[in-house]
């Protein structure tokens, strides 16, 4: 018989319940949005309430699966399962998430940081195979890390290990961040990070081809705009892009100097950007890195096909 692992990712915008077999290719998986209204108890009842359905609608019974693998958006303290904050959802303060899950079940539920979750999935079915130690860097909204040390996430104590979004790559900066600090990764290379980096352009003078787009706003400069930039020659939207991806170069050469990893691998939809956007991270870091680089550091793009937060979190039940 096959194998079969579920997962659940859970995100600010939606959450998806998935089964993948031990390919890591998706067999079935449930999406929604209606988790977003309700408090942490409903949350919880209408995820439990599909996790059961697709185990059902495939013939499965709870006992054929090793345990249910959730991936949540936000800090996780993984010794006891509880989310200690995020940014995403409403509440969620010291939530025993993953007590509340197990009492739904007789599998036994294991409940981490989003990130962690794609980086074992990467590990274990994408550029990670064959590897003992990696990185995996998450690009969209925010930039999210997993770190695998000798075949294992490291979570580091209390289980946020991995936050280099927040490393700081321009001290003197004013650009503010989500956690209160200037100048950090994620203030000058996340998606998040994109409508003030467009405003100072336009600020400094320079005329952007987007904003004569019919539906042009903005407040809602995105990674798919700027691609869109990208194709049509637009010189601010290379230069965002060019920027971003120098941030990213310094932020990997700064986990190079820390870690010494063999394998960067890169998800989130910033990468869509493509060779652009790589080769810049690359130029950047190969060149602060330079002598000092004694072996090879590979940094490529996630081979993830499918819902990687997902497939990561069905990964977490494998050992
Ligand atoms: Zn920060």
């Amino acid at each position: 018989m096959t194998s079969v692992f579920c997962g659940v990712d859970i995100g600010g915008t939606k959450y998806s319940v998935a089964l993948i077999n031990e390919k890591g290719k998706i067999l079935d998986e449930i999406y929604s949005r209606e988790h977003t209204g309700r408090n942490e108890e409903g949350l919880v009842d209408i995820i439990t309430r599909n996790i059961k359905k697709i185990i059902r609608r495939n013939g499965l019974q709870e006992s054929d699966l090793p345990g249910i693998g959730i991936g949540f958006a936000g800090h996780i303290r993984y010794r006891d399962g509880v989310v200690i904050t995020t940014s995403n959802l409403k509440g969620f303060r010291n939530y025993p998430l993953r007590e509340k899950f197990q009492s739904r079940f007789n599998i036994p539920i294991l409940l981490d940081n989003d990130a962690n979750a794609q980086a074992w999935g990467e590990y274990k079915f994408g550029a990670g195979q064959g590897f003992d130690d990696m990185i995996f860097l998450t690009i969209s909204t925010g930039i999210g890390a997993g770190i695998i040390i000798n075949k294992a996430i490291y979570r580091g104590n209390t289980g946020t290990a991995g936050e280099f979004g927040h490393t700081i790559v321009e001290p003197e900066s004013d650009l503010l961040c989500t956690c209160g600090n200037y100048g950090c990764l994620m203030a000058y290379a996340s998606g998040l990070a994109l409508p003030h980096l467009f405003e100072k352009k336009l600020k400094e003078g320079k005329k952007s081809k987007l904003t004569l787009l019919p539906d042009f706003n903005p407040s809602e400069i995105t990674g798919q705009l700027l691609k869109k930039g990208l194709d049509m020659d637009d010189p601010v939207s290379i230069e965002i892009i060019d920027e971003s991806g120098y941030y990213m170069g310094v932020g990997i050469y700064n986990i190079f100097q820390a870690l010494n990893p063999p394998l960067i691998v890169l998800g989130g939809g910033l990468t869509n950007w493509g060779d652009p956007y790589l080769n810049k991270i690359r130029s950047t870091f190969y060149g602060l890195a330079r002598d000092m680089l004694y072996d090879p550091v590979e940094i490529t793009i996630s081979k993830i096909i499918g819902n990687a937060g997902v497939i990561g979190a069905a990964a977490l039940t494998i050992k």
